[in-house]
């Protein structure tokens, strides 16, 4: 278990030093900023939606080690996806994160499961959500303008 825990620090980590997909998007088509008073996290997501898919995802922002490694493998769970995988990634992320400890199964969320030591930690589960609070109100933004252009 502690060897579990130490590739989940290094994911952290990793993702904090090097955040991916980490980038304005002039193409976005919808983006919406997160911000979490308790710790200072402040994040933007950009997405580029088409034809009901995540076509791309991109974030920026300042904020602590979780934050930032929890949005960048969010952008790398969520890209490719479609808008119904997306959304049942979050609720599965959102409970893994809020559930409680001793329920074992976090599901199978791939690197995302990096994150679920953190749920030991109530003050910073806001951390590890904003992206996804943040991506959530992006998506809802763009079903909202989800009426066509069109040039006829
Ligand atoms: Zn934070």
């Amino acid at each position: 278990m502690s060897d579990l825990r130490e590739i989940y620090q290094e994911v952290i980590l990793d993702h904090y030093r090097k955040p991916r997909n980490f980038q304005a998007l002039d193409a976005a088509t919808s983006e919406a900023r997160g911000h979490n008073p308790l710790c200072g996290d402040r994040i933007s997501v950009y997405l580029v939606v088409r034809g009901g898919r995540v076509e791309n995802i991109s974030f920026q922002g300042a904020g602590c080690a979780i934050s930032t490694a929890s949005a960048s493998l969010m952008t790398e769970a969520v890209k490719g996806k479609t808008l119904d995988e997306a959304k049942a990634l979050f609720h599965h992320f959102h409970d893994m994160m809020t559930g409680p400890e001793d329920d074992g199964e976090v599901g199978d969320l791939g690197k995302l499961e990096a994150l679920s030591g953190v749920r030991r930690i109530p003050i910073r589960v806001k951390c590890a959500t904003l992206a996804w609070h943040t991506f959530k109100s992006a998506l809802e933004d763009d079903a909202r303008n989800a009426e066509p252009v069109t040039t006829e």
